[in-house]
């Protein structure tokens, strides 16, 4: 199964004077179970897919299928709703609410879906635990360092059971070993099937995927396969 599927995808921002081609016609697949970096120069278009890929906008033409859903045809509504209920967002700077415990911001995407049971808060405990905050439940972010406020973050991406997980420089914030955490917790929930899209300017972190899309000038200009030794490296 696929987790997404684009197809001659554009996207066109009309201004003042001129009209910006930010994406000129992309395709790609993305299965269930992938783990995949986004990678680019400034202005290649990276931000557009992310918010394409987020339901944070709609395309000019072509189409973008989550599950057997095309974003294209969806109302402002429908899409609001997908993102809240289906797509994980993991930022650079982690997004958490400072009044909120940690267990509290894990199911901050459920509150949106007036869910509030105990199973919700049990469901929360058992991401908490997963990312190695287990001993950290009711502490609030200001309590935490860097890595534990993303691990918090990323703790609450999947509280949906999205179709993916979708990563903007995550670790932009982070110094090497953190960064080295992070990456590691992606390695291991894209083992148990989760599927990872992250965007970064770094080779290093993007060599962690298992495959590198490469946007310039809002087309795809590469599509590789990341091999297993430079993955370990
Ligand atoms: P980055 O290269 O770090 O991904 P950008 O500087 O390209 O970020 O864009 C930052 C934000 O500003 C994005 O949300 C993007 O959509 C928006 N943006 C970029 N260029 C323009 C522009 N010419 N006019 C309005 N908004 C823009
Ligand atoms: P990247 O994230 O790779 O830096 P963007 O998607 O932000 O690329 O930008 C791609 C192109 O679209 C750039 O020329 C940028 O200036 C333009 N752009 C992005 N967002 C907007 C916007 N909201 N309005 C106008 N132009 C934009």
């Amino acid at each position: 199964r696929l987790a997404t599927a684009i197809r001659d995808l554009t996207k066109e921002y009309v201004l003042k004077s001129e009209t910006v081609r930010a994406l000129r016609g992309v395709s790609f697949d993305v299965p269930e179970g992938d783990f995949v970096a986004i990678m680019g120069p400034s202005g290649s278009g990276k931000s557009t897919l992310l918010n394409l890929l987020g339901c944070l906008d709609k395309p000019t033409t072509g189409s973008l299928l989550l599950g057997t859903d095309d974003i294209a045809s969806m109302s402002d509504d429908e899409l609001a709703d997908i993102r809240c209920q289906r797509i994980g967002f993991v930022f650079q700077s982690y997004n958490l609410i400072q009044q909120l415990s940690v267990v509290e911001n894990i199911q901050v995407p459920l509150y949106y879906q007036g869910k509030l049971g105990s199973d919700e808060r049990e469901r929360a405990v058992k991401l908490a635990e997963r990312v190695g905050l287990g001993d950290r439940l009711d502490h609030r972010p200001s309590q935490l360092s860097g890595g534990q406020q993303q691990r918090v973050a990323i703790a609450r991406s999947l509280v949906n059971d999205p179709f993916f997980v979708l990563a903007d420089e995550a670790t932009g914030n982070l110094d090497s070993v953190t960064t080295e955490e992070i990456l590691t917790i992606f390695d291991e929930l894209n083992e148990e099937g989760r599927t990872i899209i992250m965007v970064t300017h770094e080779d290093d972190v993007a060599e962690r995927a298992k495959r590198i899309i490469r946007l310039k000038d809002g087309m795809l200009h590469l599509d590789e396969v990341v091999s297993e030794e430079r993955r370990s490296e």
